[in-house]
């Protein structure tokens, strides 16, 4: 780029295409920035031999190309390009260059601008129409964009299932997949489709063989997965056991409600208006008011089985406050006892479940791990699938999830062009 022409600059300008002259330009009947672009007259490489050199020129021809709008103006690139004759006589080629791929519709850099429109979980459908190019042209962009996402391989992840809806309305079918996160930067390392234990395997296999910490939920698949893993520690998470006490407190509480009312809980029922404020911690309730409550619980449920039920959610919050191993276990020995002494269906039920988790709740004390990593990237995955209003193809599905939740986020830095002022405008 020896002779640079004032054109040339226009063409970096304008398109950020630095390597092309700008030889006109209009904007057309629909209101589209129409751009007359040519390389400048150069080497090129034969594009069957390979020799470089300055082929003589054969003929010309027309490729037009989207591109990114320019000041909200959809463009197109009409591109002049050359045919030239290869100097060591193996016929003609035309001109190459990177910006634009040999009969592609559109610029790379657009492709690029469509992978970060992706990447920020616009969907594929609003992409398309921006850039004038059909949805399969973004969505082979996306899928090769998916395949470019650097692989890490976590030592702690959290596995999760999440539903992928599939098949047209009348024969809807719900599909799952399996996701695997990793626990320290909260990023989707790999998804599959299923939620067995068979794809958890795969999953852990493939992309966490060294994963000294698994954190998931009560499915005995996903742990039974973990095991396959040599020394990995199995997490029972924290927020599902809490909320397995809920559960099986709201139970006591509706079975109560229908035995002593005879109906499911009405407005005024006593058991009913209690309902939310049960489901808080006790640790965060004054005494007093704690103490109005079992008042309350007691008026309301003469057998006290709500009470003993909230007693025994609590025991399980207060286990999971302890600070070692040790203050852990002593504690939920005395929510076994409770659960035994005041021998409330619901509670023993939970007790149970607890018991065959005793192993994968306390590795919580020795590692700290909880799910949150993992349910904070499913809330990314449901908010793809919402905004893509669901999905068919399951591998269309995972190149938007790696994009979207499966690499940590570049944020664009500009400089500033305003100095700080700490009064408000009136
Ligand atoms: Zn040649």
């Amino acid at each position: 780029m020896s002779d640079t022409t004032p054109d040339q600059g226009w063409s970096e300008l304008l398109f950020a295409l630095p390597e092309f002259i700008l030889s006109d330009a209009n904007i057309d009947e629909n209101g589209e920035l129409v751009a007359d672009v040519e390389l400048p007259r150069g080497l090129q490489p034969c594009t069957r031999c390979g020799v470089i050199g300055l082929h003589p020129l054969h003929d010309w021809r027309s490729h037009t190309v989207r591109h990114l709008p320019v000041a909200g103006r959809a463009t197109r690139l009409v591109w002049r390009k050359r045919l030239l004759t290869c100097l060591e006589g193996c016929g003609t080629f035309v001109e190459r260059t990177a910006s634009i791929a040999p009969s592609a519709v559109w610029s790379r850099a657009a492709a690029r601008a469509a992978v970060a429109a992706s990447q920020a979980n616009i969907p594929i459908d609003t992409i398309r129409k921006e850039f004038g190019v059909g949805w399969n042209t973004v969505m082979r962009a996306v899928l090769a964009a998916a395949q470019q996402v650097a692989q890490v391989r976590p030592t702690r992840v959290g596995i999760d299932e999440t539903v992928m809806t599939t098949g047209r309305l009348t024969t809807r079918r719900r599909q799952f997949l399996t996701a695997l996160v990793c626990l320290d930067t909260s990023l989707v390392v790999a998804v599959t489709q299923g939620r067995d234990r068979g794809s958890a395997v795969r999953l852990l296999a493939d992309h966490a063989p060294d994963a000294k910490v698994v954190a998931c939920d009560l499915f005995s698949g996903f742990k039974s997965a973990a095991d396959t893993l040599e020394d990995a520690v199995v997490v029972a998470d924290v927020f599902h056991l809490v909320r397995l006490g809920l559960t099986a407190l709201d139970e006591v509480r509706r079975r109560r409600q229908q035995q002593i009312h005879g109906h499911r809980g009405h407005r005024d029922d006593p058991l009913f208006r209690l309902r939310r404020v049960l489901r808080v911690g006790q640790e965060r309730l004054g005494e007093d008011v704690i103490a109005k409550i079992f008042d309350r619980l007691r008026d309301a449920d003469t057998d006290d089985e709500v009470a003993a039920a909230w007693v025994a959610v609590d025991l399980l919050r207060r286990m999971y406050q302890a600070p070692d191993r040790d203050t852990a276990h002593r504690r939920l020995v005395a929510f076994y006892e409770w659960a035994v002494t005041v021998d409330v269906p619901e509670v023993t039920r939970m007790a149970t479940t607890i018991d065959t988790w005793q192993d994968e709740v306390f590795a919580f004390f020795d590692t700290r791990a909880s799910n949150a990593p993992t349910e904070s990237a499913n809330v990314k995955i449901k908010s793809i699938r919402r905004a893509a209003r669901g999905f068919r193809n399951c591998d269309n599905y995972r190149a938007r999830i790696l994009l979207h939740a499966g690499q940590p986020r570049s944020l664009p830095t500009t400089s500033r062009i305003r100095s700080y002022r700490f009064t408000t405008a009136a």
